[in-house]
């Protein structure tokens, strides 16, 4: 067990759907569609292949009528595929017209995301805000009240930034945004509560895109209360960065007992999978030991002593194989996505680092006789040679995958 499982903060659990979000649950991994939600087939594709890849609940943007009016249509050919993920709705602007004028696509969706930063403005705002919450309680959905820095609640930030002023030791604007940010996430909340909302069907979130600004806002959030918390960084960025920014935010929280959903908001390259947001979030949660998802192959980075691309290919190929298993695996075998490969390129580290795996094979580095040792729970089975080594090694990993693990 995880040093984080003892130190989880406690928030109150909710229902999305059939998924479990916060209490003692496993922190939810979940992401969003980028197509044009009223393309029903598009977002149906796009839904379904970020359901497979793991993502629990599957968030899809509904900004006008057209789009509301998919929703259902959407949420069918999903359990025609028997994709059964929560679909959840993001609104911004006119989200309490949309679901009222509706009724399907309120009844379709699994919770709602509100942003109270432009759910309205001025008297229109309590009615507007009022409005989505009562439509939540009626179709006995849970809300999301999910803040965010660029959308922010302007009337509540200038406020804030006034009484600030007037102080006779004004705080530093950046530290009065961040208050802003929780202040609006809790204002709205208890709002909520007032309107008959339990807790158990209120979800906060705090979203910035700088990691110290994330840290810290949410810390204060978490310190405000018990409300279930979406974490994410939102507007992480693309490729490395993206990635890099997500994870150092997201591993500090998390390891404090912080955040009970998280999504990693990565932009795609041109025409890149969607699905890579997914596998991120998933692998946060494995690599520090919170969650396990699927199989992860350790592999050294390979240097002077690897003069072929043989066991990087061999990495790729392996990893890749036991993705695409799993959803096999899972269904037949109990705790294999615990399992551990590793895929090392000498001998310096391949022999002691493949003793400490499931299955590892250490690979001939340059000069070495071209033969490799495969260690099978820590112990040397079998030395493989010739051309087809990772055929061979994967007839291994399935042999140990029948025989090792208990099936359903
Ligand atoms: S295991 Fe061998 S090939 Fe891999 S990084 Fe270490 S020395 Fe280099």
């Amino acid at each position: 067990m995880s040093d984080q499982a003892n130190t989880r903060r406690r928030t109150v659990p909710v229902k999305v759907g059939g998924v479990e979000i916060g209490g003692n649950a496993p922190i939810v991994v979940q992401s969003m569609t980028n197509t044009d939600t009223a393309d029903v087939e598009g977002t149906v594709a796009q839904a379904a292949a970020l359901a497979r890849a793991g993502s629990e609940i599957v968030r899809i943007t509904v900004d006008r009528p057209e789009a509301a009016k998919a929703v259902p249509h959407i949420r069918d050919g999903l359990d025609k595929l028997g994709v059964a993920a929560p679909l959840v709705g993001d609104f911004h602007y006119i989200g309490h017209k949309l679901l009222t004028d509706h009724p399907a696509c309120a009844e379709a969706l699994a919770k709602y995301r509100i942003n109270p930063g432009n759910v309205g403005f001025r008297e229109k705002k309590d009615t507007q805000f009022s409005t989505m919450i009562e439509t939540a309680l009626e179709y006995d959905r849970p809300v999301r009240i999910g803040v965010n820095w660029g959308s922010l609640d302007q009337e509540l930030a200038t406020r804030m930034m006034d009484e600030n002023a007037k102080l006779p030791h004004p705080k530093d604007a950046a530290e009065i945004t961040q208050e802003a940010l929780v202040v609006s996430a809790i204002e709205n909340a208890k709002r909520a509560e007032e309107l008959g909302m339990s807790r158990d069907k209120i979800i906060l979130s705090c979203k910035v895109s700088d990691v110290q600004s994330l840290i810290s806002v949410y810390r204060k959030l978490a310190d405000r209360g018990d409300y279930a918390l979406h974490l994410g960084l939102t507007e992480a960025g693309m490729g490395s960065k993206g990635i890099v920014a997500s994870t150092a935010a997201l591993s500090v929280l998390l390891q404090e007992g912080i955040g009970d959903t998280i999504r990693i908001s990565l932009t795609p390259e041109p025409g890149g999978d969607r699905t890579r947001e997914v596998i991120v979030a998933q692998e946060i949660l494995q690599t520090m030991g919170f969650r396990s998802f699927v199989p992860l192959v350790t592999a050294c980075p390979g240097c002077g002593r690897t003069t072929s691309t043989v066991f990087q290919s061999l990495a790729e190929r392996i990893q890749g194989y036991v993705r695409d298993k799993m959803p096999e695996w899972r269904d037949r075998y109990l705790g294999v996505e615990s399992m551990n490969l590793a895929v090392m390129g000498c001998i310096v580290n391949g022999p002691g680092e493949s003793k400490h795996a499931d299955i590892g094979i250490s690979l001939p580095g340059t000069g070495e006789e071209p033969a490799a040792p495969v260690f099978v729970d820590g112990k040397k089975t079998v030395t493989l040679r010739g051309a087809d080594i990772a055929d061979q090694f994967q007839v291994i990993v399935d042999d140990y995958v029948e025989n090792r693990y208990e099936k359903r």
